[in-house]
Order: structure tokens, then C-alpha cells, then sequence
């Protein structure tokens, strides 16, 4: 069994093959990447999913591929609106465990996409999907002030642990989550042991306020179409 029989676009295989190496899906992925992939469709039941696995399984990418396959048609934008926001956050119980999810995953957005002329002759050529999808790393290991900034000029894919997030929600208006549809809880049953139950509570709380607000907005007129992009689709949450 492969990569591209798992549903995953070539784009992103050809990627994980030349430039990390990575050719046979383990266990856990040929398992949880049809199961996510399909969890895309808006009609499906399966909406929040269950990855148990452990380090070393190869969880990591069982859910940063499909959050990057999700997120790959906004590169049919001629740029990508900041405004837009974060599309996806991924939360980690350590500031190690949150950097090493940070680095997996600008490993996959180094991806080359199709040169946007067909005839050309060298598909290497093609944008680097970095041009749409930027990722964040927010650990408190940077001042709040700079972090702030960071997130006012819009983060699409956002790694972080729990205390920060919350307190960005709390407290940093232009930090933008009203489109936010991916929530992973990386290690979930450690953030429980180490306390973190009542910040993933208010974490939840945060984006569900924000994205009711986002859709207001809609209601009433103002804008939020990017695209043609279906943002309004309900998140999806990740417990691994
Ligand atoms: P993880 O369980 O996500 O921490 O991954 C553990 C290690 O396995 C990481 O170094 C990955 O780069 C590597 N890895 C993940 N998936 C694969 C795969 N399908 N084939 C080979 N190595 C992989």
C-alpha cells in the first residue's frame, strides 16, 4: 500500500518521497489518512477522529497531511488574503513537542506546487506552497508583543501550546481564528495529566464565540469570502 492509494494528492507525495524520504505509509497512517481525508466531505459523520498511536507511529503526519491537502486549493489564489486568518492549530502539551510538530510541518510546506504554465518544462519549477501557508510556532518563547505582531499579519497554520493560545484569544483582537476549521490536541491524554483541561475548555469556547461572530459578519454583508473558499464548513477536531 502507498501514499497515493490513501487518497493524498501527488503533489504531496512526490513531495514526501524526493524531499523527505518518506515513501510507505506506517500503520497508522494508511488508518487515519482515508479517515480524515473523508472527513473533508461536509455530510460525513466523521468529524472528530481518534488517532491512537504511539511517538514514533508516525502520528505527526497522519494529521498534518490532510490539514495541508485541505488547504492546498487556496493556492489557486492569485495571493492569499491575511485576513483570512488561522486555518488550522495545532495544540502540543510541551514546548519541545509543539517544535517538533512546527518543524515536520514546515518540512511539508517547502512543497512545490504546479508551475502555473503547464508547458513548463521543469515541474520543480513551480511556487512553494509557503507562498499561501505560512506556519506559526507561539511556545511563550518570544515576547507577547511579537507574537501579537505575527499573528495580526495572519498565521494560516498555527502550532502552539495550550497557556498561549488561550491567552491570545483572550487578549489579541486582530488575532483572527473565525475560519479556523482544524483543532488538534496532540497528546491529549497528556495535556489532561499535566492540568491543561479547563485551558482546552476555554480554548474551544474561544474559537466557537469567534467564529459565530465571523458568521454574523457574513450575515450581515460584510464580506468574508475568499475566493470562493468554503469557510463556513464546521470544524474539525483531532484527538491524538
Ligand atoms: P511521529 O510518530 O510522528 O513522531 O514520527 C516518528 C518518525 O517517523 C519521524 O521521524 C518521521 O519523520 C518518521 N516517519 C513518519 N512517517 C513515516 C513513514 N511513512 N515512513 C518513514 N518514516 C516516517
Amino acid at each position: 500500500s502507498s501514499f497515493p492509494g490513501l487518497g493524498l494528492d501527488p503533489l504531496i507525495t512526490n513531495h514526501l518521497q524526493t524531499k523527505m524520504s518518506i515513501e510507505k505509509p506506517t500503520s497508522i497512517q494508511r488508518a487515519a489518512l482515508p479517515a480524515l481525508l473523508s472527513s473533508m466531505e461536509e455530510d460525513t459523520s466523521a468529524r472528530d477522529v481518534f488517532i491512537q498511536s504511539q511517538t514514533g507511529s508516525g502520528k505527526t503526519l497522519s494529521f498534518l497531511l490532510p490539514i495541508i491537502q485541505d488547504l492546498l486549493p487556496l493556492s489557486s489564489l492569485s495571493y492569499i488574503d491575511r485576513s483570512i486568518g488561522t486555518l488550522a492549530i495545532i495544540i502540543a502539551p510541551t514546548r519541545e513537542l509543539a517544535k517538533q510538530i512546527s518543524d515536520v510541518l514546515e518540512a511539508l510546506l517547502q512543497m512545490r506546487l504546479r508551475p502555473p504554465d503547464e508547458s513548463a518544462d521543469d515541474p520543480s519549477s513551480g511556487p512553494r506552497l509557503t507562498r499561501w501557508l505560512v506556519s506559526g510556532l507561539l511556545t511563550g518563547g518570544s515576547t507577547r508583543q511579537h507574537e501579537k505582531a505575527r499573528l495580526r499579519k495572519g498565521v494560516p497554520i498555527l502550532v502552539s501550546t495550550p497557556g498561549r493560545l488561550l491567552d491570545h484569544l483572550q487578549n489579541t483582537a486582530s488575532f483572527n481564528v473565525g475560519k479556523c476549521r482544524w483543532l488538534v490536541l496532540d497528546e491529549a491524554d497528556r495535556l489532561m495529566e499535566l492540568g491543561f483541561e479547563e485551558t482546552i475548555t476555554g480554548i474551544v469556547k474561544g474559537l466557537d464565540g469567534r467564529r459565530k461572530l465571523a458568521k454574523q459578519a457574513v450575515d450581515e454583508g460584510s464580506s468574508m469570502e475568499v475566493g470562493g473558499w468554503d469557510w463556513e464548513r464546521r470544524r474539525r477536531t483531532i484527538l491524538c
